[in-house]
């Protein structure tokens, strides 16, 4: 059967740490939609202070033109009909809605260009970013060079007054020196992190002991055989 073709949108994801080149990056794809001659809409997030409201800076200076919204629906309310191009910067910024607005554009032809980091600076995985990578067309993940090693980073140091910070160090810290800089997973710290999760090796060990604990709990209990338990690798 012949498949009727109509035009096709499109989600692309830019994702990793702090100065992966992630802003540059949307800035290229945009740039080259606007040579081809589509119609494009850039926005950024209000919550992001770093620059001017409507302008979105690189790292390196660069300066790019972009509407800043406060939430996914203003974002909707202030798109223009037939736009064909919306680029989004610091994506994680957003409300989960932006999500299903990514999904929704890109059902309706358009192409999205949205960038965003994938970890917190614990590490951990950003809200709602590992669902909007899953439903992405592609996902580009760019990496920095450790500050420290020279190697390819894929987190984001936090660091409050030179030292690295705390897990459970509050996101908004009143007074205090805060910087950011790039680091490889060898050379990425956070102080006060919960030891199953710093050590993958501890993990693994915890969980065993876990296991071998119930499997005793349950051994000792007359209505389960132990031969139930031989095909487990503990
Ligand atoms: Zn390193």
């Amino acid at each position: 059967m012949a498949v009727r073709l109509r035009p096709l949108g499109s989600l692309t994801i830019i994702t990793g740490s702090m100065f992966a080149g992630k802003t540059e990056e949307l800035i290229r794809l945009v740039r080259r939609a606007m040579h081809a001659r589509k119609k494009v809409q850039v926005f950024k997030s209000a919550v992001d202070v770093r620059c001017d409201t409507t302008v979105i800076r690189t790292h390196d200076g660069w300066d790019f033109n972009a509407i800043a919204v406060t939430d996914s629906a203003e974002m909707e309310r202030l798109l223009e009909s037939g736009v064909d191009v919306v680029g989004i910067e610091e994506m994680q910024f957003f409300d989960e809605g932006v999500v299903n607005l990514c999904v929704r554009l890109a059902d309706k032809v358009v192409a999205v260009y949205a960038a965003g980091l994938d970890q917190d600076f614990r590490g951990q995985p950003f809200s709602f970013m590992p669902r909007l990578l899953s439903v992405a067309d592609n996902v580009m993940k760019l990496h920095a060079i450790c500050k420290l090693c020279g190697r390819d980073a894929s987190r984001t140091q936090r660091l409050i007054d030179g030292r690295p910070a705390a897990w459970d160090d509050p996101t908004i810290l009143v007074g205090a020196a805060e910087s950011y800089e790039a680091r490889c997973r060898n050379c990425h710290e956070v102080r006060n992190m919960p030891k199953h999760l710093r050590d993958p090796e501890n993990a693994r060990n915890t969980a065993g002991a876990k296991r071998r604990k119930s499997r005793a709990a349950v051994t000792e209990d007359p209505g389960v055989h132990p031969d139930l338990f031989q095909d487990f690798n503990f």
